[in-house]
């Protein structure tokens, strides 16, 4: 039972007392905070709670007016705006901050710079680009030179990138300035300028050794030009860079031996990298050849025992797919129904993932459309990283 000394009972009214005292000043308080905050300042509060924000921007455009301050009040709601991909308002808000005459120049400076990146949400890269060419002679130089590299890889001026990343070196990673040079590269090609390719290759890889997109565009260059075992030997390269990716090039490789006439050759190649570095992307380019150099019989044999090694629905999709090319007619009926639901199924496990965002695509991508991170798709489907981890 709790006993109390005859003293404490002298002390609890003082506590009492102390409790009341702390809590009258915290009221006090609060009440002049909100007696200081403009009336306008509620007002934008309830249209903004009312879902009617053209009518807040208007309170609180007021609230800046009477208390300069409270300027922070429209940076929180723009970003806020922005989040929301409401451009349109956000970009309203901060131009309105921008025209203010009594703005101190760093607000006026950060205004600037939030509507540099407004414009660049929308897709407005030139107006974007002309604000954050002008901030980076200011204050937030770094950022703003950030985000005119982002306009450049997003307007694919690769060499205004480059120019970029060179002069300020911190900006970007050397894989990433590779990955320039690369696309620099795949641009000359397309335009048949294979010398130039050639030269962008080559800086490609002096900056960054292991750079497999380099590897890949070297052997491009060459099949271009005619030369078929240079071409072979540029992708081969890929093995001592990093291997995994030879997935990328199998069909390549498997292509220009058949032009060569060494058809046998190149799938004995591939069969050896699909020993050394299970792929599904490999596996699929092995059993065309083995299809077209053994007959159906032999792909189907081959699947199988690549299903045995490594179990996955895409090796089992292609097993069936062997199979139904050495399955009499009339017993096809069940099979075709089994390879249709398997078929289902791989499609959606036959992804890229980005491992920095989790985005999945059909296809490979040296950069991520949804994060726009580089080199950020291991060249495996997503069942393959599934049953890795
Ligand atoms: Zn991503």
């Amino acid at each position: 039972m709790l006993t109390l000394e005859p003293w404490a009972l002298l002390i609890l009214p003082l506590f009492f007392a102390l409790g009341w005292i702390a809590a009258r000043i915290d009221i006090k308080h609060v009440v002049a905070d909100s007696r200081r905050l403009p009336k306008a300042y509620f007002q934008g509060l309830n249209f903004l709670l009312n879902e009617q924000p053209d009518r807040a921007i208007e309170a609180f455009n007021e609230v800046v007016r009477v208390e300069p301050e409270t300027v922070e009040l429209h940076f929180a709601l723009g970003a806020l705006f922005r989040r929301r991909g409401e451009l349109e308002r956000a970009l309203r808000i901060h131009q309105n901050l921008i025209n203010r005459e009594d703005l101190p120049a760093p607000l006026k400076e950060q205004a600037m710079f939030e509507l540099g990146v407004d414009y660049l949400k929308s897709g407005l890269l030139d107006r974007s680009e002309e604000i954050f060419k002008r901030l980076s002679e200011g204050a937030r130089r770094e950022e703003a030179l950030k985000q005119l590299l982002e306009i450049y890889q997003l307007e694919k001026s690769w060499d205004k990138a480059i120019e970029l990343a060179e002069r300020i070196p911190e900006l970007a990673a050397q894989h990433e300035v590779a990955e320039f040079w690369c696309e620099m590269a795949e641009n000359a090609l397309i335009r048949s300028k294979t010398d130039e390719a050639r030269r962008h290759v080559q800086q490609a890889l002096s900056l960054h050794r292991q750079c497999v997109r380099a590897s890949i565009i070297a052997g491009d260059i060459e099949r271009k030009e005619g030369h078929a075992d240079r071409a072979v030997e540029a992708w081969l390269r890929i093995e001592q860079q990093q291997p995994e990716f030879l997935a990328l090039v199998a069909s390549r490789i498997a292509e220009v031996y058949k032009g060569m006439g060494r058809q046998a050759e190149g799938m004995q190649l591939l069969k050896g990298f699909l020993s050394r570095y299970p792929s599904v992307d490999m596996l699929d380019v092995v059993c065309q050849q083995v299809v077209e150099e053994e007959g159906a019989q032999a792909a189907y044999d081959f699947a199988i025992a690549e299903l045995h090694r490594t179990p996955s629905l895409i090796a089992l999709n292609k097993a069936l797919e062997a199979r139904a090319a050495v399955t009499p007619a009339e017993q096809l009926a069940d099979l075709e129904l089994v390879k249709k639901l398997v078929k289902a199924q791989t499609q959606r496990l036959a992804r890229y993932t980005c491992k920095s965002c989790g985005f999945k695509a059909r296809q490979f991508y040296w950069r991520c459309p949804a994060c726009s991170e580089w080199e950020s798709y291991p060249p495996k489907r997503s069942e393959e990283l599934a049953l890795i981890q």
